[in-house]
């Protein structure tokens, strides 16, 4: 059934160039260029959008910084937390439209809506109450009675968030809330794959009453308007999401003034799965560790480690759940899973399923492009699970991005965590047992972020997720957020 009529999309998207957003109001970039961004799909053109250049990218970073020290800078916590709230109840009412926006321009399944809603307002609401509890310490120094001592905290000032195409209004609303809770302004750029709800996201921010230039929107390629806000010397924060080499080439032109980075990368997250397990609830765990969002995410549970007793039935279990999952238009409410972002991602994902078999996997579901009926025109994968996979191989060690699961066999704990440890990355982790010593051991050992133990991908605004080793800096959500927005002032006064 299609949940939205074709009149109501022609409506949301509309026919006009889409703008940025600088210093509060939406405008066209003087440079004249415009880029499309496309229905996944089908292939078709769903918008133009203005593309940002330096120069924009030069008038935002004003504009975020007269901010600073204007009406913005003057904003007492209870209105910081004032304009958040508002701002979660806005993004409630009119969430549909960031919903479909996101549908149409990622291809997630609108149905991926119900649980994303509820994350972005009790995201911003979390930090609506961080914006009145933020504080220093009173520090009782070892020349007490000279020399009294305490830190203030403030924002760290102008704050660029470049984020992915994998989750953009969910991404986008991430990045703000952290940052406006502690009073920095921002120049953020979406992907240009997905850049429709950030202007939509932009507008709800001026309704909510955050005045002109705390937050900007510049649009464009990441190589031009990413690198050129990574190497501004305006400045001071980059919030970056996204691959691993990209953020590699941020930290690098971050060098030029020193700026903080925080980065959430990519991720080859194992998911352990030892045969004391509840097979049912941790075959459907398995799936959907890696499956929503055609496994467009970075903490995806792609590689599963299944312990040897287990291992060819559960393979197969996984795979059914997989099969079971419905493909289709992401408009349809009937949806599970909607196609890869873009043609280059489809060429990028089926190029690793090629190499799985060529390297002798054995793809036991999946493993084909659709190409059926409605399908044919966009960028469908189904969910597929590779057995017989080799710790050497393309597509154990390298992040697909895609709904691929790469399956292994182990026997012993010593032996799959060593395994499981053995990548570059460290985000997410699974556990599945019943045994309660097993659950502890393993997860103290796992070289990640987050382990997830009888569950997947569980997240809440209070607790902090990302990675370890090349999987990133810093940790977003939770009390450990917020302090990446923070500068330490340490003040002494002589007795
Ligand atoms: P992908 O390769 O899947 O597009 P990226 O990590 O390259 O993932 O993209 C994530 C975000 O980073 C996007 O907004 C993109 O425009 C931006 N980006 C890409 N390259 C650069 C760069 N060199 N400097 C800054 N931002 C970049
Ligand atoms: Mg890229």
């Amino acid at each position: 059934m299609l949940h939205v009529a074709n009149e109501d999309v022609k409506k949301a998207i509309g026919d006009a160039v889409k703008p940025q957003l600088i210093d509060g109001k939406f405008t066209m970039s003087e440079g004249g260029k415009t880029f499309k961004t496309y229905n996944p799909a089908t292939g078709k053109v769903l918008a133009e959008v203005t593309e940002s250049t330096a120069k924009d990218v030069d008038l935002a970073v004003a504009a975020a910084r007269r901010a600073l020290g204007g009406e913005w800078g003057k904003f007492k916590p209870f209105d910081r937390q004032a304009v958040l709230l508002r701002l979660a109840d806005l993004i409630d009412k009119h969430y549909d439209d960031l919903i479909l926006l996101d549908s149409l321009d990622l291809g997630c399944p609108i149905t991926s809506g119900g649980p994303k809603k509820q994350r972005a307002i009790a995201l911003l609401r979390y930090y609506a109450g961080m914006a009145v509890d933020i504080h220093g310490n009173t520090i009782q120094n070892s020349q007490a009675g000279e020399i009294f001592s305490y830190t203030l905290k403030e924002p760290v000032g102008v704050v660029g968030s470049i984020i992915p195409w994998n989750g953009p209004s969910g991404m986008a609303i991430w990045k703000l809330g952290p940052a406006l809770a502690a009073g920095c302004t921002i120049v953020l750029k979406p992907a240009e794959q997905t850049p429709l709800s950030a202007i939509r996201i932009g507008e709800l921010c001026l309704e909510a009453g955050i005045p002109a230039g705390v937050v900007n929107i510049v649009n464009g390629p990441g190589h031009i308007v990413g690198a050129a806000m990574a190497s501004h010397p305006g400045i001071d924060k980059i919030s970056f999401t996204g691959s691993t080499e990209t953020g590699q080439a941020i930290l690098r032109a971050a060098a030029g003034n020193i700026k903080k980075v925080t980065l959430e990368l990519g991720g080859k997250s194992p998911n352990i799965v030892f045969d004391d397990a509840d097979l049912d609830l941790a075959a459907r765990g398995a799936a959907m560790a890696v499956f929503p969002n055609s496994g467009q995410i970075c903490s995806a549970g792609t590689r599963l480690f299944v312990q040897r007793g287990i291992a060819d039935k559960f393979v197969e279990k996984v795979a059914e759940v997989g099969n079971s999952l419905k493909i289709g238009n992401p408009l349809d409410t009937g949806t599970q899973i909607g196609p890869l972002v873009s043609e280059e991602q489809l060429t990028r994902v089926m190029s690793y399923i090629e190499s799985g078999k060529s390297q002798g996997a054995v793809a036991v579901s999946g493993g084909e492009r659709v190409t059926t009926g409605d399908l044919a025109g966009g960028y469908f994968v189904p969910p597929t699970v590779f057995a017989n996979v080799q710790d050497d191989m393309k597509i154990a060690r390298e992040e697909i991005f895609g709904p691929v699961i790469s399956s292994f066999v182990f026997d012993t704990i010593d032996e799959v965590v060593e395994r499981a440890n053995a990548t570059t990355y460290g985000l997410g982790s699974g556990v599945w047992t019943t045994n309660l010593s097993t659950a502890h051991k393993v997860s103290q050992r796992l070289q990640a972020g987050s382990v997830w133990v009888n569950c997947y991908q569980a997240m809440d605004a209070a607790v902090p997720f990302g990675g370890y080793k090349m999987s990133g800096n810093g940790r977003e959500s939770g009390r450990d957020q917020i302090q990446d927005y923070l500068e330490t002032k340490s003040i002494w006064i002589s007795l």
